[in-house]
């Protein structure tokens, strides 16, 4: 059983999400106490943070969506990630979605977009794969995030000491893991010289690999999607590259 006056309390901080005014109360919960939370409460109600409407989607431009993303990294490096009710946000969005990025990254553990961004629930699509890499169903991701769900932003962020990265630099050929590493070869034989073989224990090179296939990764989205690459060309999308520096918890845009 959820106590009455929690049950108050979350009823209010939903209605706060979707926007509408707080909640008559009810016939058993009368007492001027029961109608006035008390401070305490007040508090955790001012942290409450909305999510994305159609509105601020349609009205956000690119720039500051990407902005939105800077901000928000600040805050995750800084220890400061806001307070929000997740259970007020799900209820907030289960009628629509208003994302204005998506972000292609790799499925590393310890990059995951919404967390190192610090954004709401609906805000951001989040597509990874290992090595973040486009391919068909990918970029068909991005054109149904951005042409059919209005997104404003195409992230693809890669990492340093990517074990995706450090395996197509090791050429690493093993069962399904072959294809995947394949993907990122090329940028593999462009930052290693004629005569030299690329080694997982160069750091650096590794690091630079992984800002390698970034750069190139975008070069494919604006090649292979014509529908991306219109949008881009109109200003109604903006597409960037990004590396997130898992020793520091910052994300460098390129
Ligand atoms: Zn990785």
């Amino acid at each position: 059983m959820i106590p009455k006056k929690a049950t108050f309390v979350i009823a209010v901080l939903i209605g706060l999400a979707v926007g509408c005014s707080a909640p008559q109360s009810t016939a058993e919960s009368q007492s001027p106490k029961e109608e006035a939370p008390e401070e305490a409460e007040q508090t955790e109600l001012a942290v409450v943070r909305e999510v994305m409407t159609q509105e601020g989607q349609t009205t956000l431009t690119p720039a500051q969506a990407l902005q939105k993303l800077k901000d928000g990294n600040e805050r995750f490096v800084r220890g400061e990630l806001s307070n929000r009710v997740h259970s007020a946000q799900v209820y907030a969005t289960a009628a629509g979605q208003f994302p204005y990025a998506i972000v292609l990254g790799c499925v590393d553990s310890r990059a995951p977009a919404e967390l190192l961004f610090d954004t709401e629930l609906g805000d951001i699509f989040n597509a990874r794969v290992a090595g973040n890499f486009v391919n068909d169903d990918i970029l068909g991701s991005m054109e149904f995030a951005t042409a059919a769900a209005g997104a404003k932003l195409i992230v693809v962020m890669g990492h340093t000491a990517c074990g995706a990265v450090k395996g197509s630099c090791d050429n690493v050929q093993l069962g399904n893991i072959s294809s995947l590493v394949n993907n990122i070869r090329p940028s593999v034989e462009a930052l290693t010289p004629d005569g030299e073989t690329c080694s997982s224990s160069d750091v650096e090179r590794v690091d630079a690999i992984a800002a390698h296939n970034v750069a190139r990764t975008l070069a494919q989205i604006r090649e292979r999607s014509e529908i991306i690459s219109e949008l881009e060309q109109k200003g109604t999308v903006k597409i960037v590259g990004a590396m997130y520096d898992l020793a520091t918890g910052k994300v460098t845009f390129q």
